[in-house]
């Protein structure tokens, strides 16, 4: 089934991880998508390959979500060549993970602005227009490192736990309006920036063992089952929904 069909979408870093994982799964559910990505490497070829599989439009714009100005011409490029966006996929993110006392203050702003200030960018570009027609979902890739606090990765906490606090404050806001922001709380998800981590740490295969015995579910998750999330958030299946925050860690943060 369609569950997106007539839809249009825009997911940030779309090129890489669960932002690609996302992508693919809407193109195969009937979205048109954009993919803005900092990096045209990936997310290119990636709108290539779904627009030949589904036959459906998908363009790869680059921006920095930090870059409001730039947010707000990419919405604007989907809208002329898409049309009105329905759904805003904010998944573009970092890991920062530093020593509070010897992080450089350049670390600090970078974490908050493309974890925190980047969805609000996105947010605002789109909202004009899904005010204009009292319709959009829009979703968060928040994480589980917004509800537990998990030694060792200050400040990105600190960005995610306010994204999640954007979700619920701007979720009450428009909820009057048609549209429903949510945010998704993934616990660790292979993806290259997972293994990018992995790889820094002191003992790779260790630390890999490590995360996945500390799982009740004894697995790392996969970039689809965060895609799958997305979609039902995404979907109006969901449409009853709205301010708040699924968590999906295989039930780590309950122990
Ligand atoms: P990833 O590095 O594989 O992909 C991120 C993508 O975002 C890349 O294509 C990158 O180019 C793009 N990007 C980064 N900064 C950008 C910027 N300033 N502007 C535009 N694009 C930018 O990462 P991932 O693991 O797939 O993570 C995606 C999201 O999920 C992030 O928000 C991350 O915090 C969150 N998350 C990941 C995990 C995990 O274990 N992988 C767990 C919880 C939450």
């Amino acid at each position: 089934s369609e569950r997106l069909k007539g839809k249009t979408a825009i997911v940030t870093g779309g090129g890489s991880g669960i932002g690609s994982a996302i992508a693919t799964l809407f193109a195969q559910q009937g979205a048109q998508l954009a993919l803005i990505d900092l990096n045209l490497d990936a997310s290119q070829p990636l709108a290539e390959t779904l627009q030949r599989e589904t036959g459906l439009r998908c363009i790869a714009l680059q921006a920095d979500v930090t870059d409001e100005a730039a947010l707000k011409r990419c919405v604007a490029e989907t809208e002329e060549r898409l049309g009105p966006v329905d759904i805003l996929i904010n998944c573009a993110g970092i890991n920062v993970f530093r020593d509070p006392l010897t992080m450089e203050d350049a670390d600090w702003q970078r974490c908050l602005a493309v974890n925190l200030k980047g969805p609000w960018n996105g947010i605002r570009a789109v909202l004009p227009g899904m005010v204009a027609r009292q319709y959009g979902h829009i979703v968060n890739i928040a994480s589980v490192h917004g509800h537990k606090i998990i030694p060792g990765a200050f400040p990105y906490p600190v960005a995610k736990h306010g994204l999640i606090g954007l979700t619920r404050s701007l979720g009450v806001e428009y909820a009057s309006q048609g549209i429903r922001i949510n945010s998704i709380s993934p616990g660790l998800i292979m993806t290259p920036a997972a293994e990018a981590w992995l790889e820094s740490c002191d003992d790779p295969t260790a630390e890999r063992q490590r995360q996945t015995d500390i799982l009740p579910c004894k697995r790392i998750g996969e970039p689809v089952e965060v895609a799958y999330t997305a979609l039902f958030l995404a979907s109006d299946e969901a449409r009853f929904i709205n301010a708040t925050d699924i968590v999906m860690d295989g039930g780590r943060s309950q122990l």
